[in-house]
């Protein structure tokens, strides 16, 4: 059975359950009896997340103008 770890958002304590992972995510009061938690993520295996960033698309630019031609000056 998988283990949680949650935080009491009232007492700032933190606690691990073991619970089905069907009940992972439903509420659970901490040792305190206080209902306001929250669960934690217990893996540490999303450091240096490659979100792909949309490359930009080249463009623009190879306009000439009047510069160069001798009518600036
Ligand atoms: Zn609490």
């Amino acid at each position: 059975m998988p283990r949680y770890e949650y935080r009491c958002r009232t007492c700032g304590d933190t606690f691990e359950l073991r619970r089905p992972m069907s009940q992972s995510s439903a509420p659970t009061p901490c040792p305190s009896g206080h209902e306001d938690t929250v669960k934690l993520l217990s893996t540490v295996a999303v450091t240096g997340a490659a979100t792909p960033s949309p490359a930009p698309s080249a463009g623009g630019g190879g306009g000439g103008g009047c510069c160069g031609g001798g009518c600036c000056g």
